[in-house]
């Protein structure tokens, strides 16, 4: 891909723009008002209109502001999405991670590449489309806490359902170096709670093992993971090609003599296709509620099974005839299609219909690690491809 068309203007700008984002420190969970509140004001200085929607206790914001079409066509609106949290830092930075630090070429800082670097594009592009005679709106869609699961994406996806955005192409502008993936596997986490009584281990009788109920209840996971195998579809694009499930861990009980009451499984399953963690899910309720649950109480009634979900990252599908993902090909000029292993937000836009590909600057190597970075021509590519979008939002 060229980076010829991109002005030094745009791309410092898109450097500043990044050094200032990566100084919020989003961590995942807290409150990253600050930045949205930022990214709010750069685009209604331009016109932007926007919205904002927020978790329960309106610390943790999403943010979907739009320049609006001049001329509106029949064209889809683009969607530009990227999430503004970021993992928290381990020990071991050779530089400040909250400051952006520029060396060989390569910018440093936690975020750089996972994904504020995207955004930061986005942000710095944003005056040209404000400029431009857009025959389609552009939306940029900010949200919290993607990489705890998820979390803020959703607020923002019912919300739109109620203003009936549901059709557009959106592009999520993930680590990929520009290539394109138009698909991953779900990722469900859940952790199941037991509770039994407590007793002596000489009277196991009078007691109820919370450890043991947790024990069967894995056996039964394990159970259906081989019944996920058999599931696998014929033409499954993910490597391994079916559904897997994984123990994570076990932990309960104080000691060799007393019986545990208390014990929590942690587990993850990675569906291949919807319709398997809905199979698995039901299935393991049906096992724990009408065969585990029960003979609990027949000892003790207060026993409990609660299973917990800690995120359901909604898998994304491959679609062959996927507007998002001809859109990018068609500017970059690169028509390979990658699945990967990492799960993303497109899938909760697929969901109601909006076309989308997850193409975006940088590698996702680097996401995640100490010395995060984005190499600068990374940039320069997304600046290109944005560029791109305008020359096809405009009426010729
Ligand atoms: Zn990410």
């Amino acid at each position: 891909m060229s980076t010829e068309n991109i002005s030094d203007q745009l791309f410092n700008n898109s450097v500043k723009i990044l050094t200032d984002l990566i100084a919020f420190k989003t961590i995942s969970g807290e409150d990253n008002s600050s930045l949205i509140n930022y990214c709010d004001e750069i685009l209604k200085k331009l016109g932007a209109t926007s919205f904002k929607t927020f978790d329960n206790e309106k610390k943790r914001v999403n943010l979907f502001a739009t320049l609006k079409a001049k001329y509106p066509s029949e064209k889809k609106p683009i969607i530009l999405s990227g999430h503004t949290d970021v993992v928290p830092v381990s020990k071991g930075w050779s530089t400040d991670p909250f400051i952006a630090t520029i060396k060989s070429n390569k910018l440093f800082g936690r975020g750089a590449c996972d994904m504020k670097g995207f955004i930061a594009c986005t942000l710095a592009f944003a005056p040209v489309y404000s400029k431009a005679n857009l025959d389609r709106d552009i939306h940029f869609s900010y949200t919290f806490d993607e990489e705890t699961a998820c979390i803020g994406a959703p607020i923002l996806i019912e919300e739109l359902k109620k203003r009936g955005v549901k059709d557009g192409i959106c592009i999520i502008g993930e680590p990929t170096n520009m290539k394109i993936i138009d698909a991953h596997k779900g990722c469900y986490e859940y952790t199941t709670y037991f509770e039994g009584l407590a007793g002596h281990s000489s009277t196991p009788h009078k007691g109820v093992s919370a450890v043991e109920y947790a024990s069967r209840y894995v056996n039964k996971l394990i159970e259906l993971r081989e019944k996920l195998k058999e599931r696998t579809p014929k033409d499954s694009i993910f490597d391994p090609p079916h559904s897997t499930l994984s123990i994570g861990g076990i932990f309960g009980g104080i000691a060799h003599n007393v019986i545990a009451d208390k014990c929590h499984v942690n587990w993850e399953t990675r569906p291949v296709v919807k319709e398997d963690g809905v199979f698995l899910n039901a299935e393991l309720d049906k096992y724990a509620n009408e065969v585990l649950l029960p003979d609990m109480k027949k000892v003790f009634p207060h026993s409990s099974i609660v299973k917990k979900i800690i995120g359901e990252v909604t898998g994304f599908d491959r679609d062959k005839k996927s507007n998002a993902c001809e859109l990018v090909s068609n500017l970059t000029g690169d028509n390979s299609r990658e699945v990967v292993s990492f799960g993303t937000e497109a899938g909760l836009f697929q969901e109601i219909g909006i076309s989308t590909v997850v193409c975006g600057p940088g590698s996702i190597e680097q996401a995640h690690k100490i010395d995060e970075f984005i190499v600068l021509d990374e940039l320069k590519k997304c600046l290109n491809l944005l560029d791109g979008i305008k020359e096809q939002s405009i009426s010729n």
